[in-house]
């Protein structure tokens, strides 16, 4: 089982010619997610063949315009089209105040319903679905700006089917099994759960990290991603640069993911200076060879 990670724009500020600002889909089994949405997120949605009536999250990671500013216009094309099921948005204190400002001035016809989680400034925590959690952590941006780590719940056991022959279990005990009870055969012996089963698989975990400054203290937090997205909005020469205005270099996304010692480190949100990214790759992978660039287009898979 793997999670799909298909990238929808990897450009910081404003688009180009031929990269998208910030937006990636998530999907894992029944959930679909989506990070952050920029200007022509929901174009790029459509060009992926990507149903965006089945994402029920969406995960803003700050109010700047590239990041969230195409969010009236998915909403809009979901009513449109009718959708009933229900939308949950988790985003930083002020888009409730903004998405109310939209539906008073367009009289926007609403056909489902929205809860938005509004996140306090500093608050980590973590939002509990059936079938995955949903951290979020403060990074630090000139506005407000959170990080998430999404994490699916695995609970079932994995039935030894071997042991289960040995010992006689029929299959109608396997759901109670793989729910982690013990089996009590007719004569009322127990025979103990890890005897026959194997433990539940790893849970598949993603984290993404984008407009912050280098964080190494929060390495630890990502420690247990499989994945981690990080924003590399520059080049180590233009470091200063990055400081001043609270973004990351693709070295230090590098070190992050070296840091963290995850399987694999993504890196996008380029600065629009840049015309290819080759530089980016080089430098990252100097200090984490198991670097990808984000492109556009790409499906990504996730363990
Ligand atoms: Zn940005
Ligand atoms: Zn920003």
């Amino acid at each position: 089982m793997f999670a799909e990670l298909t990238i929808l724009g990897n450009n910081s500020a404003a688009p180009t010619k031929t990269r998208n600002q910030s937006g990636q889909h998530f999907k894992l089994d029944q959930d679909q997610l989506l990070f952050d949405c920029g200007e022509g997120t929901q174009k790029r949605l459509i060009t992926n063949r990507i149903n965006y009536q089945k994402i029920s999250y969406i995960l803003i990671s700050h109010l700047h315009g590239d990041h969230f500013l195409g969010l009236m216009g998915l909403l809009n094309t979901m009513a449109l089209n009718g959708r009933r099921s229900k939308l949950t948005i988790v985003a930083p204190k002020g888009l409730k105040r903004f998405y109310d400002v939209y539906l008073e001035t367009s009289a926007a016809h609403q056909t489902f319903d929205i809860d938005i989680i509004e996140l306090e400034d500093e608050s980590t925590g973590t939002v509990e679905t059936p079938r995955l959690h949903i951290t979020h952590i403060p990074v630090s941006h000139r506005v407000s700006c959170f990080a998430y780590i999404v994490q699916q719940v695995v609970t079932k056991r994995h039935i030894n089917v071997e042991s289960c022959n040995e010992h006689n279990v029929p299959n109608h005990a396997f759901a109670a099994l793989q729910d982690g009870h013990d089996y009590i055969d007719k004569s009322g012996n127990r025979i103990n759960n890890e005897v026959l089963t194997d433990p539940a698989s790893k849970p598949i975990t993603y984290g993404y990290i984008t407009d912050t400054i280098y964080r190494p203290d929060l390495a630890e937090a990502f420690a247990h991603c499989h994945t981690v997205y990080h924003e590399a909005t520059y080049l180590h020469n233009l470091i200063d640069r990055a400081i001043k205005t609270k973004h990351s270099t693709a070295e230090q996304a590098g070190l992050f993911a070296q840091k963290a010692s995850v399987n694999q480190l993504l890196i996008g949100h380029f600065s629009s200076r840049y015309h290819n990214t080759d530089d980016h790759l080089k430098e990252s992978q100097a200090q984490f060879p198991e670097t990808l660039i984000a492109e556009e287009g790409e499906t990504y898979r996730i363990y």
